[in-house]
């Protein structure tokens, strides 16, 4: 990974940072995309143990690991 991709990739974490956050906690609901504000909300999706949040609006898609105790 060269150090453009990383910083696209910290700058996309720090968008996301408060849904990822809520959806650790378990807040699922009510949840804005960050970067399109799509009054839809978001998609949550769990697979294998791992949650996927997706916009619906703009297809954003973002990997969620949910640390479990
Ligand atoms: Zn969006």
């Amino acid at each position: 990974m060269d150090e453009k991709a990383e910083d696209h990739l910290a700058a996309l974490e720090s968008v996301w940072y408060e849904v990822i956050e809520a959806v650790n906690c378990g807040r699922t609901q009510g949840l804005v995309c960050p970067e399109c504000q799509h009054e839809g909300g978001l998609q949550i999706e769990e697979q294998q143990g791992r949650t996927i949040v997706s916009c619906p609006n703009c297809k954003r898609v973002v990997e969620v690991g949910i640390a479990t105790a």
